[in-house]
């Protein structure tokens, strides 16, 4: 069976086999260790493993523990996709040839779930910026370094827009954490300006949570500058996960991000989280009875 080696959307090796995908989970020798990409999914929780030799071009090793859902042969579809359309975006192709070439032998099905065409220009766009004006490292060194990494050396630090940008803005997650959000199909973004919680050099610190199985999950953290920024950080999200298609946006009652969504996501269903309602109606009720 052959194996396909792909990138993540965040430029990690993604080994494709029997239609399951995997990332990496370290190296030994002449080997590279394998796990399944739902690891760490805590709903899936997959313990399937397989070894490859040192440069991923065929499989050594299969672990017994068998896989706990089914392939997805759709998103691994897209996925490929999505991996031809950045290969691609470096060459100097026009956009439109680049899109028809990557998606023209797509399935049906497939193609039915993939995202909008404007998010896959983005994506070109993005891609071909990238390859003209690579992101320096003296902007992610301007970051405070203990937050680039996790403590497991997992990237941390997706995005920052840099130190001279007038409106800066950082993304923090991990490649886990963005696939729960690009899988969720709903989300709740809780923003907050306290002082002893956001950096002197920032505004607002948002934290982004998915509901799963009824347990909200944080799975994205995001420093802004000004409030200004909210259309720059959800267009900034979408060329990490541009498969991202919420229907649904709780809001903590803030109208700028709320504004955002409405736009970046047309149609959209918009509620209030009932915590933050309750938490509204106290203030007013406290500020009432001071002036009483
Ligand atoms: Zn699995």
């Amino acid at each position: 069976m052959e194996v396909v080696l792909l990138n993540t959307s965040r430029d990690n090796p993604l080994l494709v086999y029997q239609g399951y995908s995997y990332i990496q989970d370290g190296s030994y020798k002449n080997k590279i260790y394998w796990k399944c990409e739902h690891s760490r999914n805590p709903a899936i929780k997959c313990h399937a493993r397989l070894h490859t030799d040192a440069v991923a071009s065929k499989v050594i090793f299969i672990s017994s523990q068998t896989h706990n859902h089914g392939r997805n042969a759709c998103k691994l579809e897209i996925r490929k996709v999505y991996d031809d359309l950045k290969q691609c975006a470096t060459t100097e192709q026009p956009m439109n040839d680049i899109i028809v070439r990557c998606t023209s032998k797509m399935s049906v099905e497939a193609r039915k779930k993939l995202t909008k065409l404007k998010h896959i220009k983005r994506l070109v766009h993005y891609h071909r910026k990238k390859q003209i004006k690579p992101i320096a490292k003296e902007t992610l060194s301007d970051a405070n370094l203990l937050l680039t990494k996790t403590l497991k050396n997992e990237s941390f630090l997706q995005y920052d827009s840099g130190e001279e940008s007038e409106n800066r803005f950082m993304i923090f997650s991990t490649e886990d954490n963005l696939h729960l959000l690009e899988d969720a199909l709903d989300f709740h973004m809780d923003s907050t300006s306290c002082q002893f919680i956001v950096p002197d050099s920032f505004s607002k610190f948002c934290i982004f949570y998915v509901n799963r199985n009824n347990e909200f999950i944080p799975a994205l953290y995001a420093l802004l500058k000004s409030e200004v920024s909210y259309d720059l950080l959800f267009g900034r999200i979408l060329m990490l996960i541009p498969n991202w298609n919420p229907l649904l946006f709780i809001s903590d009652f803030e109208i700028k991000p709320t504004n955002s969504v409405r736009r970046i996501f047309p149609g959209i269903s918009v509620i209030g989280s009932y915590v933050h309602y309750k938490r509204i109606i106290f203030q007013r009720l406290q500020v009432i009875i001071y002036h009483l």
